[in-house]
């Protein structure tokens, strides 16, 4: 869930807990302006002091969307090599092929 306040961006998500994973999932949030820098972060966990684990799954999770989102503006940008015509096949040379009268004899042994 994102939500954008005063040119800040509120990125929240649920984190799984490692251990016990049978219970709710901590709420984990990190408060970013528009040029990308962390303002804040904050997690529901015990062992949040401003910057746990949890938090740090978060980031490499945005971090981790955005490079895949230019991952496909690259693949949509680019052709498939069936757009593009066979180059590797070509001849190097043209190969005429000699007329038996252009033939010199080859002296038998
Ligand atoms: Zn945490």
């Amino acid at each position: 869930m994102t939500q954008t306040i005063h040119g800040l961006l509120y990125i929240k998500s649920k984190c799984i807990r490692q251990t016990a994973q049978r219970e709710a999932p901590y709420d984990v949030w990190i408060l970013v302006t528009e040029e990308g820098s962390i303002e804040t972060a904050g997690c529901q966990c015990i062992g949040d002091d401003g910057g746990c684990k949890h938090v740090v799954a978060l980031l490499l999770s945005v971090a981790n969307f955005k490079s895949s989102i230019n991952t496909q503006e690259q693949v949509q940008d680019q052709k498939t090599c069936t757009d593009i015509l066979c180059t590797w096949n070509k001849p190097r040379k043209c190969n005429k092929s000699k007329r038996v009268i252009d033939i010199e004899r080859s002296p038998v042994l």
